[in-house]
């Protein structure tokens, strides 16, 4: 049996950051002896995913990316419908009625969690939250409780560095950069003075990237402090500094800060290693968190050594990996967070395949790598998809007007493309009147707003 009208394939894709569009592209271009019609739906008024919404306001290299994932939006093949929620907006079985086949894109947004006494107090983040915060997510509260004057950032990853650069950084020097208005107010006032980053591995155990790593010891005004007691533990170190390109470099970076001089600055990030946190301690709000020392275990983890020591701040930054969320419908695999899949095809408990049901990117695959990743992903999840026509859905209802009208008969106020280039325009030109490149239009009604009210 095969699902194919009039020869189109016709293809939604849920979730429109780097994974659902580079999806889609990779579908337009696939050689294939049939059209393809693919609607990208996104929770958001506005596409881009981690992009918009996770890199961080001063990694405008990274926020770069936009343009490749702008020109395949901009290639006239795929329809977007912003500020649509699977499972309360559309559902599966909507989709089986317009579609051939679903691929989920939804990545990975929330935080793992950290199983130690004490998580649940005030005080105590997700890096999510604090990242959805200021790079203005319109689901997050405006304001952050930034009145801490010590931090503590647990995990030796990419988003630690930039929950600990935000925090240590000079709020003027984010001034050239998109940050949201009211994320500058707020970090403009802060009071901190020190961050602490806890590895619970050695230096040269860190998932760190180097070009990240380097970027924090060039914060102005900002003291890096290492303990020399965190180096020469492990001996393997000096096998992995000649076998590790990536490992020499971060090694040759903590050198030059070990030597540099260090106690004129007004702030200071505290870089632990060895560090396993195993308690976050206040009543009624964070005042410290218990640190376990560890040593290596000779097989790249660590042991805990039972010796602890108590290390006071106000507030405790969790960034130890994020976790996906479950789509309804959808088999889930509530350990690794994920979409359980072989080769990109969604497998249901019992290993079969689910018809016509994929996955790309964070979602399939958790939350790891770099968004270049994500591409080489989606490939396989489009081969997959391409190869399995036998097993497609065969929608009721096929015709691409038949989608659009299912959203305004049922009162869904949802963004465009062109929608999404008022919106983005309207953005520049409010960044344009203070010199800067962009700035954010942060609550979902008034994005909406502008993106589906057609210009004079
Ligand atoms: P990550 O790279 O997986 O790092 C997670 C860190 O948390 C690791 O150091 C891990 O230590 C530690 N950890 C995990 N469980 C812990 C526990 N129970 N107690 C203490 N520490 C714990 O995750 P991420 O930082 O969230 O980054 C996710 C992905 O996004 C990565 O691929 C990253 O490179 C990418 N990213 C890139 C950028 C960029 O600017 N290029 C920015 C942000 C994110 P162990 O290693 O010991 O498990």
């Amino acid at each position: 049996m095969t699902g194919l009208q009039e020869t189109t394939l016709r293809v939604a894709i849920v979730g429109a950051g780097p994974a659902g569009i580079f999806a889609a592209d990779l579908l337009v271009k696939a050689e294939r002896k049939f059209a393809v019609s693919i609607d990208l739906f996104e929770q958001l008024p506005a596409p881009y995913g981690l992009v918009r919404y996770g890199v961080a306001p001063d990694h405008p290299r990274i926020k770069g990316i936009v343009n490749a994932l702008r020109d395949v939006l901009d290639g006239g093949n795929i329809r977007f419908f912003g500020n649509v929620r699977f499972g309360t907006d559309i559902t599966l079985d909507d989709l089986k009625r317009h579609y051939n086949a679903v691929i989920f894109t939804t990545g990975a947004i929330r935080d793992a969690e950290l199983d130690i006494p004490g998580t649940d107090l005030p005080g105590s983040f997700g890096a999510s939250e604090f990242v959805s915060w200021y790079d203005g997510h319109p689901d997050v509260p405006r304001d952050w409780p930034l009145t801490h004057r010590a931090a503590a950032v647990i995990g030796n990853g990419n988003v630690a560095l930039d929950v600990s650069r935000m925090l240590a950084k000079h709020a003027e020097d984010l001034l050239d950069t998109e940050v949201p208005a009211n994320v500058y107010d707020r970090l403009a006032v802060s009071p901190i003075t020190d961050v602490h980053i806890f590895g619970r591995r050695g230096p040269l155990q860190v998932r760190f990237t180097p070009l990240e790593l380097r970027e924090l010891g060039e914060l102005r005004d900002v003291d890096i402090i290492l303990d020399d007691a965190d180096f020469g533990v492990d001996e393997s170190d000096e096998r992995s500094i000649a076998t590790s390109k990536q490992l020499l470099v971060i090694n040759r970076i903590l050198t030059g800060w070990r030597e540099r001089e260090v106690g004129k600055a007004s702030r200071r990030v505290h870089v632990h290693f060895y560090s396993k946190p195993v308690e976050i301690l206040g009543t009624d709000h964070v005042t410290a968190i218990r640190i376990e020392r560890t040593v290596p275990d000779g097989e790249g983890s660590v042991v805990g050594t039972g010796e602890f020591r108590d290390i006071p701040v106000d507030a405790v930054y969790r960034a130890i990996g994020y976790f996906g969320s479950p789509l309804e419908g959808v088999p889930f695999d509530k350990f690794r967070g994920v979409i359980p899949n072989s080769a990109g095809r969604a497998i249901d408990d019992d290993d079969e395949q689910v018809h016509g049901v994929y996955t790309s990117g964070w979602i399939k695959r958790g939350p790891v790598g770099l968004i270049g990743t994500t591409k080489s992903d989606a490939l396989e999840t489009v081969h997959s998809l391409l190869r399995d026509q036998a097993e497609w859905w065969t929608p009721t209802e096929p015709a691409p007007d038949a989608v659009v009208e299912m959203l305004h008969d049922r009162g869904i106020r949802y963004t465009t493309i062109e929608g999404w280039r008022r919106l983005d325009a309207h953005e520049r030109a409010l960044g344009e009147a203070q010199q800067r490149e962009r700035i954010k239009v942060v609550p979902r009604d008034e994005m909406v707003d502008i993106a589906t009210t057609e210009q004079p």
